[in-house]
């Protein structure tokens, strides 16, 4: 464990006298309802439902395989509901845009060059959200790889993406940081745990990695994350009042220590029947959290603010 013993913030530790950081942070995984993955995964899970008794409502996945076939959601729709929701209490979030090989299991499912993905990207830096590289699991610790996804980034988008989350949370350690560092980006959003909740090795503080072969602090900020939707609802298997209880028994303590909430919610599980408790419990998460007045900002802000602390 290297958990940061101290029980509250001190003063000045955030701006504007907030006890701790808020991060909202999305992986935008996929964006087509119509897409050959996504449908295939659909159907697997339904599959999986039937024979091997994964938990899930099969007379909704149904529903929502025929919708994405013959009445496909407007890419956009999910974005405006995150978007909604987070207005409400004055938070802003980041997006985190996949670029990486297509056509492949793991790869990218939309391409950059999509103009829903244009309308999304418009949506969210006009709600003043960050848009940020989900870094591809084929180009995992390359920095030649995650510098061509910037520079396309850049190229087609027109965004300066500052902020890196891999793909599946794929991390190893330092090479993962050397190589977002070395291919220009300010921090990393990776460091947390994919099966479970709480921060990783207990880390409730962002942080500067250093390269153990040197010793050298690296020009990089870690923002590590706290609960993801996928293990609280998929590997717990939890719903309801029980997923929020869990998910905020994770968050307490960081809150105590004056540290940082990061919480990564994916987009197409929002105005999803089959999926309402994920929305519902995103939606009561920020509706406590509102109530703690935390400094709510950007990946991109936060690592700003936490390197002019150093
Ligand atoms: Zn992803």
């Amino acid at each position: 464990m290297q958990a940061d013993s101290s029980n509250a913030g001190p003063a000045g530790r955030w701006p504007a006298g907030a006890q701790f950081g808020l991060f909202l942070s999305h992986d935008i995984d996929k964006i087509h309802d119509r897409e050959p993955f996504y449908m295939l995964g659909s159907a697997n899970h339904i599959r999986r439902m039937l024979m091997g008794g994964e938990k899930g409502s099969v007379r909704l996945a149904l529903r929502r395989l025929g919708r994405a076939l013959f009445a496909p959601k407007p890419p956009e729709l999910d974005f405006q509901t995150i978007l909604e929701l987070e207005a409400r209490h004055g938070f802003r979030s980041t997006f985190f845009v996949l670029h990486d090989r297509g056509g492949c299991r793991k790869g990218s499912r939309y391409s950059l060059t999509a103009p829903a993905l244009r309308r999304i990207v418009k949506r969210i830096q006009a709600a003043g959200g960050e848009i940020g590289l989900h870094g591809g699991y084929y180009r995992f610790n390359q920095a030649a790889g995650y510098r061509e996804s910037r520079e396309v980034l850049r190229e087609t988008l027109g965004v300066e993406a500052i902020g890196i989350r891999n793909h599946f949370l794929r991390f190893s350690g330092p090479e993962t940081w050397l190589a977002q560092e070395a291919a220009g980006f300010q921090y990393d959003a990776t460091f947390g745990y994919s099966d479970r909740l709480g921060p990783r090795e207990g880390r409730r503080l962002p942080f500067i990695p250093e390269d153990p072969a040197t010793g050298r602090k690296m020009d990089l900020v870690e923002l590590p994350l706290t609960v993801m939707d996928m293990p609280l609802f998929r590997n717990l298997g939890l719903n309801g009042e029980g997923a929020l209880e869990a998910a905020w028994k994770a968050i307490e303590p960081v809150i105590q220590a004056g540290g940082l909430v990061t919480l990564l919610w994916h987009n197409d599980c929002f105005n999803e029947p089959e999926y309402a408790d994920w929305q519902w419990t995103y939606e009561q998460l920020l509706a406590r959290l509102a109530a703690r007045n935390p400094w709510c900002a950007t990946g991109a802000e936060i690592a700003a603010w936490w390197r002019s602390k150093q």
